[in-house]
């Protein structure tokens, strides 16, 4: 109510005056109006094909990432694949292209992913979260949580045989885990009935290239649970 009218209501009552008002006016918000605006507040069901997800993705306003972001990384590959590879956050480089893993890690990758005899129209490669964090700092758990549902709506549309998860942020957010990835990598778990299989973030087999024969096992590991699943 701005003050003109404050003044007017206040004068009418000082002189005795009943103010009439429509119904709307009187009542501080109609119920439906404030169930409508409840609903605003919550994020609206993700789903429907491959497209609408995307665009859903790309209009995203769930959490902060959305301010400071150049564009949102869906992922990218054959929607058809049966190989999903899941990491953390899109970098400085993938912010600004707009596309997963296109850095240096992206190269180790992709070299990875020859050596178990696949490439990038092969697989479909996704992050945890869809949104560069600032700094390239690790997400906060309320942004993962925030884009879990667009991570989850990708797997049931593309149904992979095998996730390949890389990285302890991709493996710690998908299985619900805070085990470190030295304990994750190695076996095979299931997440909504789909087989993942855990290794080290190519980032940092760039810094400990020591790892690498590890990393290489759990390939293995990985193509054998895909074998088994196809
Ligand atoms: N690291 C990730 O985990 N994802 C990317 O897209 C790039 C780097």
């Amino acid at each position: 109510m701005n003050l003109a009218e404050q003044q007017r209501r206040a004068y009418l009552d000082a002189l005795g005056i009943d103010i009439w008002l429509p119904r709307e006016a009187a009542d501080p918000m109609p119920v439906e109006e404030a169930a409508l605006q409840d609903a605003a507040a919550v994020p609206p069901p993700v789903g429907g094909d491959w497209e609408s997800l995307a665009a859903q993705v790309a209009a995203c306003q769930r959490c902060a990432l959305a301010e400071s972001r150049t564009q949102t990384v869906f992922g990218v590959g054959n929607r058809e694949a049966d190989w999903m590879i899941i990491g953390e956050a899109p970098g400085a480089e993938e912010d600004r292209r707009g596309e997963p893993f296109v850095g240096r890690a992206g190269q180790l990758l992709d070299e990875m992913l020859r050596a178990i005899g696949l490439d990038r129209e092969r697989v479909f490669i996704a992050n945890i979260l869809k949104c560069r964090p600032p700094n390239n700092r690790d997400p906060k758990q309320e942004e993962a949580d925030a884009c879990r549902e667009y991570l989850n709506h990708q797997v049931a549309l593309l149904k992979p045989k095998v996730i390949l998860a890389v990285g302890r942020i991709a493996a710690q957010q998908l299985l619900g885990r805070d085990d470190p990835v030295g304990r994750l990598r190695g076996q095979r778990h299931t997440v909504d009935d789909v087989p993942v299989v855990v290794t080290y973030h190519p980032a940092y087999l760039l810094r400990r290239p020591s790892e690498k024969a590890r990393a290489w096992s759990d390939l293995v590991l990985a193509r054998r649970v895909f074998r088994e699943a196809a």
